[in-house]
């Protein structure tokens, strides 16, 4: 039997940003990171250098989160963030609306399960979507930035959510 590779570690899905360039702390020899090491051995002085830029965002949305890395992936997943982002949102937007919005998760999550998508994006972008056609988008910006700076969204998924406001407003400028 066969298993894939956990589609999140498999650098065909990788962007430029994935992996990059950086100097050793300790003796300026030039280093690749690739996103998913932790740390990263200098071949030059040895040293483990711990990689700024590491990023297991793909456990936020891939199956086999757990499997990799255990309950570190608790917080990561698309259920809990989902929770999150509901919570945020019935502040912001009223009962009936927050009972559709529900609605269109669920079949949204239906739609796009078997696709390469990312889950939390496209379940924040639900949210954030309709809390910047409630309050403006720039309510919506500021509510997404505050919960990547509280922790509660992952840096790339609070990325990915403004990419999708960003891309709906410009379409929405357009026609
Ligand atoms: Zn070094």
């Amino acid at each position: 039997m066969q298993f894939g590779k956990c589609p999140g570690q498999d650098t065909r899905y990788w962007t430029h940003d994935d992996i990059f360039e950086d100097y050793c702390p300790y003796c300026g020899e030039e280093m690749e990171f690739w996103k998913t090491d932790l740390r990263v051995k200098c071949r030059n002085c040895g040293k483990k250098v711990v990689n700024q830029r590491f990023n297991l965002s793909c456990a936020a949305w891939c199956s086999f989160a757990e499997e990799c890395l255990g309950s570190a992936a608790d917080n990561l997943k698309p259920e809990s963030i989902r929770k999150k982002i509901e919570d945020r949102a019935k502040d912001i937007l009223p009962a009936p609306e927050m009972e559709e919005l529900k609605k269109e998760t669920e079949k949204a999550i239906d739609e796009v399960k078997t696709e390469k998508v990312n889950m939390p994006v496209e379940i924040g972008s639900i949210y954030f979507n309709a809390i910047a056609g409630a309050k403006g988008e720039e309510k919506a910006w500021v509510v997404v930035e505050e919960m990547r700076e509280t922790g509660e969204l992952p840096p790339q998924i609070a990325e990915g959510i403004k990419e999708n406001l960003k891309n709906k407003y410009e379409y929405t400028e357009r026609s």
